[in-house]
């Protein structure tokens, strides 16, 4: 080593410069969960299920999407609707219970694009963080939307389906 280097000033010297440096740079990270970044309208984030024009349920509980899924990260109960619950659920049959495990989920969308009754759908909003693993297994209770708290899919669906959609002559738009 030279003499320079065996007093190790200059290399200190060096450390601090690039400190300083980084201190009026602009930071590439941000203070989440305060500021929160944009994100694309189809970005794939949390999901939700949905309810139909009356307030009721869409899914039917037909397993499609938990096929689909490449994580298994889906599960539900089917159950049979009563007399009286048409309000509640769109068909005979609903999902009693419906979870889907969050720390499985790859994002993937293949859930969204397998289900025939438009129930299921990935959103932009950020799936808020835990402490226990538990916590990540979301229920009804989490996914269904609220009949006044409606969440906007329109972005996410593409002309042709919301077409599809109109023709009220379709047991599936019915
Ligand atoms: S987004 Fe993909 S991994 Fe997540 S639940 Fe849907 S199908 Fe499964
Ligand atoms: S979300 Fe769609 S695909 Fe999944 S069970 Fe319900 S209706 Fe079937």
């Amino acid at each position: 080593m030279t003499f320079l280097e065996k007093i190790y000033l200059p290399a200190i010297l060096g450390g601090i410069v690039i400190t300083v440096k980084h201190l009026f740079r602009r930071s590439s990270t941000i203070r989440y969960p305060e500021k929160k970044r944009e994100v694309s309208e189809v970005w794939r984030g949390q999901h939700v299920l949905k309810r139909d024009d009356n307030g009721a349920e869409r899914c039917t509980a037909c397993g499609l999407c938990a096929v689909a899924c490449p994580a298994e990260a889906i599960t539900m109960v089917a159950a049979e609707r009563n007399k009286g619950e048409e309000q509640l659920y769109r068909e005979e049959k609903y999902a009693s219970t419906y979870e889907i495990n969050m720390l499985r989920c790859i994002f993937c969308g293949l859930c969204e694009e397998a289900c025939p009754k438009e129930a299921i759908f990935l959103t932009d909003r950020i799936l808020p963080t835990d402490y226990t693993r538990n916590d990540f297994i979301f229920g009804k209770d989490k996914l269904v939307e609220k009949v006044d708290q409606r969440i906007d899919v329109s972005k996410r669906q593409t002309p042709e389906v919301a077409e599809f959609k109109q023709q009220k002559k379709l047991s599936h738009n019915r």
